[in-house]
């Protein structure tokens, strides 16, 4: 009998399905609004012009390709520290932070969670409901028990803050919390300054372990605006987790270009972090690639190009929020009566339309509009061609 005989079909991920689905319906006016990435207005995948002039620079300096050291392009961790926590903070500075380069933001979450198994096996992990798919997947295949803090509320179109908070503070010591820094996915709606000093004090008096998950940093509000909640949690003096994604922010997705941060209270303490981050890496992928990251540290490191970098992703932060309020007009201008503010509300790449599986369906269906069944539309892949035809589709299933 084969080893393999009993091995059972693992299900299908969801978006990639849909996908799939996509590429086979005929229709010539279908739209994809089911994927995470983002596109320009033609509808292609940008290859940033910092990014191309980086490559540029690589290409004709012909290095060669070594191994990387473990903890990947120390040029590109110190330039995550100083985007991510600000290059004079204090923790930085003192070394306090431990950064290893990680494939992309999956990576650096997960060997958050590999290190944090070792540290405190027997803690919990609690994610948002909902929250992106894979956090779920990953804490648990990292053998923690993962469950959910409240976040959605679909009645009011928000956060259901008060539950968030009485959830946190109850939460066992040494609970670990993931936290999406901003542009939540898959909702879009963000908790508000306050609401985070709020969350910080919880976290610190409750004694949890913050994740903060950065994946979409410059597609709320800004840099700064975005990571501000990092500079609250530093102020509060705690120990805490951040993974950093350039994926979307670079448009480098394939690259999987990504960190993780470890704050820690002192640097002898951040060294010893570091030296078991490293034995992480080194017993899965012994390394990581060099092209990505050599890139995005050009970049950031380089003053022009970081200062085109920061036009391009303000250009694709804009023409989000331009979507946005377009949806809104449009829909209304087809009739739907029902308050849509809610859209211009939500940060990112996403919104949660409030629409049913059955509508997502018969969107699917009748006129090639493909989201997620959970309501989740991606505003990134809408633009001026398709966002007429989407606005009428929404109109005629609500
Ligand atoms: N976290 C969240 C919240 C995400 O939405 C994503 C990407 N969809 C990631 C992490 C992973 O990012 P990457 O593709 O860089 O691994």
């Amino acid at each position: 009998m084969s080893l393999f005989a009993a091995v059972e079909m693992a299900p299908r991920d969801p978006i990639l399905g849909l996908n799939e689905q996509f590429a086979a319906d005929p229709n010539p006016a279908k739209v994809n609004l089911g994927v995470g990435v983002y596109f320009d207005d033609e509808g292609k995948l940008p290859l940033l012009k910092c990014v191309a002039a980086a490559e540029q620079q690589l290409l004709e300096a012909k290095k060669p390709r070594g191994y990387l050291p473990i903890d990947g392009i120390a040029a590109y961790d110190k330039a995550v520290q100083g985007l991510v926590f600000g290059a004079d903070s204090d923790a930085v500075k003192g070394g306090r932070i431990a950064t290893v380069q990680a494939l992309g933001g999956t990576g650096g979450l997960k060997i958050g969670a590999d290190f944090l198994k070792r540290v405190n096996p027997a803690a919990k992990v609690l994610i948002s409901d909902p929250s992106w798919e894979n956090h779920r997947a990953l804490f648990t295949n990292a053998g923690f028990e993962v469950g959910t803090y409240p976040y959605y509320d679909a009645e009011n179109r928000g956060v259901r803050f008060d539950a968030m908070l009485a959830a946190l503070q109850a939460a066992p010591k040494g609970t670990v919390v993931v936290l999406h820094a901003c542009c939540h996915n898959p909702t879009g709606y963000d908790i508000t300054p306050q609401q985070w000093t709020q969350v910080v004090e919880a976290v610190k008096s409750a004694g949890l372990v913050a994740f903060l998950d950065m994946a979409y940093q410059g597609f709320g509000e800004g840099i700064a605006e975005d990571g501000a909640v990092i500079q609250q949690f530093l102020a509060a003096g705690i120990d805490f987790f951040v993974s950093t994604s350039f994926s979307k922010s670079f448009s480098l997705y394939g690259e999987r270009v990504g960190a993780l941060s470890v704050v820690c209270d002192s640097a002898d303490e951040a060294a010893r972090v570091l030296s078991q981050l490293k034995i992480v890496i080194r017993t899965n992928y012994s390394n990581p690639p060099t092209h990505g990251a050599q890139v995005v540290a050009t970049v950031l490191s380089t003053p022009s190009l970081r200062a085109q970098w920061e036009e391009e992703l303000a250009g694709m932060r804009q023409r989000i929020k331009l979507m946005r309020s377009l949806l809104v007009e449009k829909l209304q201008a087809a009739g739907v009566k029902q308050d849509l503010s809610f859209i211009v509300r939500q940060k990112g790449m996403f919104s949660y339309s409030g629409l049913t599986k059955e509508q997502m369906q018969r969107l699917r269906g009748e006129f090639g509009v493909y989201g997620v069944d959970s309501g989740r539309i991606c505003v990134a892949a809408l633009n001026s061609r398709n966002i007429d035809a989407v606005a009428k589709a929404i109109a005629q299933v609500a």
